[in-house]
Parts: C-alpha cells; sequence; structure tokens
C-alpha cells in the first residue's frame, strides 16, 4: 500500500513540475502556434500610436510590436481600444500584450509585468497660445483649474492627486481634450510629453511649455508571470536601442503632418 501511494505521489509530482515548466514557456508556444500575436493598444497617443493615412495604427510601439511578431514568426493583430481598457483587456485574454506609450507605475506592478523601458517622457501642460488660462507648467498655476487629462492616465493621476482644487475633465484621448482646449472649453490639458508636442505641432491655436510636472518612463507589459514572452520582448527591445530616436523622429513627423481629425 504504501509502494502504492509512494507511486501515486511520485506522478503526481512529475505532473505538477511538468505542469509547472509548461506555463513558463506556454505563452510563446501558444502565440506561435496560434500563428498570431495580439497587441492591445489606445491608437491616439502620436508618435506610440495613432492611426495612420490608411487609418490603420501606426507609431514607434506598432513598429516595435512588429519586431517581435516577425521574431516569433507570426502574424501581428492590433486591438485598438480605450486606455482605461487595456489592463482587464490584458488579464482577461484578450491580448497578449500592451504597448501604448505605457508608463511603469508601483499600482500596475500590481497587475502586469513590465519589460524594460525603451523611453523617458514626462507630464507637460498644453494651453492656448492666446490669453493662456494657465500661466507656466506647475501645480500652483494649475490650482483651481479647468484641466482636460486622459483617462485613467499617469497625467488623469498627477492632476487628480496633486493639483488642489483642479476640475479635473476626463477624456477618451488627449487629442480630443487638446480640441476642447483649443474651443475654449479647458484652462489646460496635462498630457505627455511628445503626444503634447505632436498635439501642438497639429494645432496653430495651441501652445506647451518647456517645463514639465514629471518624468517617467515606458514599458510593454504583458500578463504577471509571462516571462517567456518579456525574454522575446526585451531582445527585441534591446536590438531596436540604437535606433529609436530616429524611429520617434520618423512617427513624429509623419503624425504632425496630418492634421488630427
Ligand atoms: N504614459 C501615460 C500612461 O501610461 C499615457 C499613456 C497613453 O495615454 N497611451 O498613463
Amino acid at each position: 500500500m504504501k509502494k502504492v501511494l509512494g507511486l501515486v505521489l511520485a506522478v503526481v509530482l512529475c505532473a505538477a513540475v511538468f505542469a509547472g515548466c509548461s506555463s513558463q514557456t506556454n505563452s510563446v508556444e501558444k502565440i506561435k502556434k496560434a500563428g498570431e500575436i495580439v497587441l492591445l493598444t489606445n491608437a491616439q497617443f502620436p508618435p506610440y500610436e495613432y492611426l495612420g493615412d490608411d487609418n490603420n495604427p501606426a507609431g514607434v510601439d506598432i513598429e516595435i510590436a512588429q519586431k517581435i511578431a516577425d521574431e516569433l514568426g507570426v502574424k501581428l493583430t492590433v486591438v485598438d481600444m480605450d486606455f482605461d481598457g487595456l489592463i482587464p483587456a490584458l488579464n482577461g485574454g484578450k491580448g497578449d500584450f500592451v504597448a501604448a506609450g505605457f508608463t511603469i507605475t508601483e499600482e500596475r506592478k500590481k497587475s502586469v509585468d513590465f519589460s524594460d523601458p525603451y523611453a523617458t517622457s514626462t507630464q507637460m501642460v498644453i494651453v492656448t497660445k492666446e490669453g493662456p488660462k494657465v500661466a507656466e507648467a506647475s501645480v500652483d498655476a494649475l490650482a483651481g483649474k479647468t484641466v482636460g487629462v486622459q483617462l485613467g492616465t499617469t497625467g488623469d493621476l498627477f492632476v487628480t492627486d496633486e493639483v488642489e482644487g483642479a476640475t479635473v475633465k476626463t477624456y477618451k484621448s488627449a487629442i480630443e481634450a487638446g480640441m476642447d482646449l483649443a474651443n475654449g472649453r479647458l484652462d489646460a490639458v496635462v498630457v505627455d510629453q511628445l503626444p503634447a508636442q505632436s498635439i501642438v505641432a497639429s494645432n496653430d491655436k495651441l501652445m506647451v511649455y518647456d517645463e514639465v510636472l514629471t518624468t517617467e518612463q515606458y514599458a510593454m507589459a504583458v500578463k504577471k508571470g509571462d516571462t517567456a514572452l518579456l525574454e522575446v520582448i526585451n531582445k527585441v527591445l534591446g536590438e531596436m536601442k540604437d535606433g529609436m530616436t530616429d524611429l520617434t523622429q520618423k512617427h513624429f513627423d509623419a503624425y504632425s503632418g496630418t492634421p488630427a481629425a
């Protein structure tokens, strides 16, 4: 009887170890088997992601994602969705990874794993050129003002948590917030550096202050514990590192030449 129990235990243990091993490599194997990797993004964040001339998502993140798909030998499928839905979609199995000019934060680290950082950004303040309602890029100058942000972003969190008495108006995209600012419905918009500069470059009525509110880093995100895919992403990011400045400039120019819809 003891022997039988021992054998059963051994079989169960082996199975457990095997399952543990396979769940490590499993995500990449599954992607290869499906012949497709699914990127979750919000294509309203130039130059990282925006809708190109053909109305398909384009941008820095999309090009990196294509290289990740090439590395795996599979097709890239881009799912364009609301920014605040990205983490629930990833954890709900709607996609394999998130690339969305996505800032590394301690809070997000509780629900996803981040890749190596591939860009440094800041939060900036956009105002109207004529009669700006906010005098400079500072917490004090923003106090009590009506500020537009993109829902669920670090800009949203910053204004909500740090700025006293601000009326925070949330938008699906900073591009929309920029339009409302240009139309006089907001005092300022707080958004990441390159989107801020892209929005201003394609809208004559707006300008952005040089000073910044915070500094942050972008990384891609995978489901917690998905080390197999994370390794592939980090390898590709490492290979693309030297070309990142040129790639970013290329998409900045491409978007700024295309006025916001
Ligand atoms: N970097 C910001 C964040 O992660 C905004 C990203 C975005 O709007 N795509 O919250």
